[in-house]
C-alpha cells in the first residue's frame, strides 16, 4: 500500500513537472509574439543633480504593453526569458530604440547634454561578439554621439568572469559608450566588482536607499558606497529616492545624483521633454 501511494506521488509530481512545462512554453510563445507584434515600449525615468537642479539623463525601462493584462513591468516577463535567446533579441531592440528616440528628442531640440541609460543583462554582456553587435547598432544611428548612451549592468552579473566582462566593457568604452554598475552593493564582491570594472557611474542599490533613514547599517552601506566611489573617482547616484528627507541626508553625505519616484516616475518618451521643462527642483533641498 505504501508503494502505491508512492506511486501516486511520482505520478502527482510528474502532472506538476509537465504542467510548469507546458506554461513556461506558452509564456515563451506569447513573448515570442509580443517581440513579432511590437507589445514592448521604453519608459523613461528622469535622474537629477540634487545640488544644481540639472537632469543629467534618463533611464529606459522596459515595459509590456498587453492586449489583455495591460501595462507589464519587467519583473512579470523578464524572467521568464532569462535564459532563453530572446532575451539577446529583446535587449539589442531595447538599444536600437533608445537611439532612435535619444536622435528624436536631438531633431526637437532637446538638451543635447543628457545620457540615457539601458539595462543590459549579463548574458548580453557575455555573448563573445557584444561589442561588434552594439557597433553595428551605433553604425545604424550615425547622428547620436555614443556618449550620451550608457549601460546599465548589474554588479552580480559580472560575477561569474569579471575579466571577460571588464575586457568587453573597455572595448565598448573605446567606442564612447559609458557604463553604470546597478544595484551595486548587493553583490558578494563589491569591492573586486569596483575595483576592475572600469564603470563610470554606481548605483547605489534602492534597499539601502529606502531604509537608510531608519536603519544604521543601510545608513553605513550607502556612506560606504559613497567613500568607496569617489575614492575610485567614479561618479555615484543614489536609486530609489522617495522622499525630501532621503535626498537632504544623500547631499549631506555627498551624493548628489539621484533618481527616485520623489524625483519622477518612470514616463513615456512623449512626456519626457516637458517634464524636463517644467521640473524646478525643491527649494527646501539644501543647495
Ligand atoms: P533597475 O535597473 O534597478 O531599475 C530601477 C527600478 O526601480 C525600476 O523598476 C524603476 O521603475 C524602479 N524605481 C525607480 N524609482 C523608484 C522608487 O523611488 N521607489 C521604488 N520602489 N522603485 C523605484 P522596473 O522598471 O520595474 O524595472 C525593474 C528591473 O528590471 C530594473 O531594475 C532592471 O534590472 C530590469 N529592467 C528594466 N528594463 C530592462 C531592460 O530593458 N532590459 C533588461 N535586461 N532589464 C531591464
Ligand atoms: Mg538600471
Ligand atoms: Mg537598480
Ligand atoms: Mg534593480
Amino acid at each position: 500500500e505504501a508503494k502505491e501511494s508512492g506511486k501516486n506521488r511520482y505520478h502527482l509530481f510528474d502532472t506538476v513537472q509537465d504542467d510548469a512545462v507546458k506554461e513556461q512554453r506558452e509564456n515563451l510563445e506569447a513573448i515570442r509574439s509580443a517581440l513579432d507584434n511590437h507589445q514592448f515600449i521604453l519608459y523613461y525615468q528622469p535622474k537629477v543633480n540634487m545640488r544644481t537642479g540639472a537632469v543629467t539623463g534618463v533611464e529606459a525601462l522596459i515595459r509590456w504593453q498587453h492586449p489583455k493584462r495591460g501595462l507589464l513591468n519587467p519583473i512579470e516577463f523578464l524572467p521568464v526569458i532569462e535564459n532563453n535567446p530572446m532575451i539577446r533579441e529583446m535587449g539589442e531592440w531595447v538599444i536600437d530604440t533608445a537611439l532612435t528616440q535619444i536622435s528624436q528628442w536631438q531633431e526637437t531640440g532637446l538638451n543635447l547634454s543628457i545620457c540615457t541609460s539601458v539595462n543590459i543583462a549579463a548574458v548580453q554582456l557575455q555573448q563573445p561578439d557584444f561589442t561588434e553587435r552594439l557597433a553595428t547598432l551605433l553604425a545604424a544611428h550615425p547622428d547620436v554621439d555614443p556618449r550620451y548612451l550608457e549601460l546599465e549592468v548589474l554588479e552580480t552579473s559580472a560575477l561569474d568572469d569579471v575579466g571577460h566582462v571588464s575586457a568587453v566593457m573597455n572595448a565598448c568604452m573605446a567606442r564612447g559608450v559609458n557604463f553604470a554598475l546597478d544595484d551595486f552593493g548587493t553583490g558578494y564582491s563589491s569591492l573586486t566588482h569596483l575595483r576592475r570594472l572600469p564603470a563610470g557611474l554606481i548605483k547605489i542599490d534602492q534597499s539601502f536607499v529606502r531604509d537608510m533613514l531608519v536603519d544604521a547599517d543601510d545608513l553605513a552601506i550607502v556612506e560606504g558606497v559613497i567613500a568607496l566611489a569617489k575614492s575610485f573617482k567614479r561618479e555615484v547616484i543614489a536609486e530609489g529616492v522617495e522622499t525630501i528627507e532621503h535626498g537632504i541626508a544623500l547631499l549631506q553625505l555627498g551624493c548628489e545624483l539621484a533618481q527616485g519616484y520623489g524625483i519622477a516616475r518612470p514616463m513615456p518618451a512623449s512626456d519626457v521633454p516637458a517634464w524636463i521643462r517644467e521640473w524646478k527642483p525643491d527649494i527646501s533641498w539644501p543647495t
